[in-house]
């Protein structure tokens, strides 16, 4: 008989599925084929033992956001999601190309982007500042907030209201810290899954928690600060909002908004209607999207290759 089931927690090949009474199973992908995610969607049927359940397929997925790995391939992280929220405090210094990346990979995927400011409660410098408000001049919901203070975290929870969310952002910036916030019982479902699966590394274990407002987050240090995948972005915007915009206005539908004549992208940097910060991203990207996609220009082997020599 098959069933079907969401996987609430992922561990490498152990999945632990939500089926529809409400019980929790043991599963694991039927193929090798098969690379299935937290939050996936998927039909199963019972093994000859009846203690555990084979995924034979997953549903179409909503969403999903993908990482590069090590063969610079794109490698799902986790599947259908409606919510990003992408953390930054003004300590440590915020890397805003980092920021840029998430919210590119979360606008490429569908999903909706809050920008989490934590530790809101120190002081934060003029030039992150004015940052933060060219986010919001671009259309980004900008949440404050303090894991140490507990600040805004009410106003946290409710933006997961009715969403399924995870939070992503650089080392330091307290996603840790504001996951024990919205789960308190994080820390005890990680460990009892950990123990059930023989204690392997816990960085691929990604759990699926009900959050006390409504919402839900999936979670794992693996998905905390993952590396986007570059071939997984809208080609013609890369996922930039406000150049998603503008793009149908360029002369060339096929406009990359680097040196075509007649860019409405241009023409907004120009006037400063676009960010020169945001776009200086945007450039960076589209030279990583492009070496990525022309592999015979040798890189350095580090994650930012650059197109041209010198
Ligand atoms: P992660 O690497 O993003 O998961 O960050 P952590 O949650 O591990 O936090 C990094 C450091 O920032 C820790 O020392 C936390 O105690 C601290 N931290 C987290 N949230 C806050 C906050 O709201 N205010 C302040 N001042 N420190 C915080
Ligand atoms: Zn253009």
């Amino acid at each position: 008989m098959e069933f079907d089931g969401q996987v609430i927690a992922a561990f490498g090949r152990h999945l632990l599925l939500k089926v529809a009474d409400g019980r929790e199973l043991n599963a694991r992908p039927f193929g090798r084929q098969l690379a299935v995610v937290c939050g996936d969607r998927v039909r199963c049927r019972l093994d000859a033992h009846h203690d555990e359940a084979h995924v034979l397929s997953i549903e179409k997925r909503a969403s999903c956001l993908y990482r590069s790995n090590a063969r610079g391939e794109a490698e799902p992280v986790v599947a259908n999601l409606t919510l990003l929220l992408v953390a930054l405090a003004p300590l440590p210094q915020p890397d805003f190309f980092v920021v840029d990346r998430y919210l590119c990979a979360a606008s490429s995927a569908g999903l909706d982007t809050r920008i989490i400011v934590n530790k809101c409660e120190l002081e934060v410098e003029p030039a992150v500042r004015a940052e933060l408000q060219a986010y919001a001049r671009a259309g980004f919901e900008l949440i404050e907030c303090s894991a140490r203070s507990e600040l805004g975290i009410a106003a946290l929870r409710s933006a997961c209201g009715g969403a399924v969310a995870a939070l992503v952002g650089q080392s330091g910036v307290g996603k840790s810290s504001l996951v024990r916030r919205l789960v308190p019982q994080a820390d005890i479902a990680t460990g009892e899954l950990v123990r059930a699966t023989d204690g392997r590394h816990t960085t691929t274990t990604s759990r699926l928690y009900e959050l006390a407002g409504g919402g839900r987050l999936i979670d794992s240090p693996g998905v905390r600060d993952f590396a986007p995948a570059l071939a997984a972005l809208e080609p013609r915007s890369l996922g930039f909002i406000e150049i998603a915009q503008l793009a149908p206005q360029c002369r060339f539908s096929d406009c990359r908004h680097m040196r075509e004549p007649d860019c409405a992208v241009r023409a907004a940097l120009e006037s400063g209607a676009i960010h020169a910060r945001r776009y200086e991203s945007y450039r960076r990207l589209r030279r990583m999207t492009e070496d990525l996609a022309e592999p015979r220009h040798p890189r350095g082997g580090g994650s930012a290759g650059r197109r041209r020599g010198g």
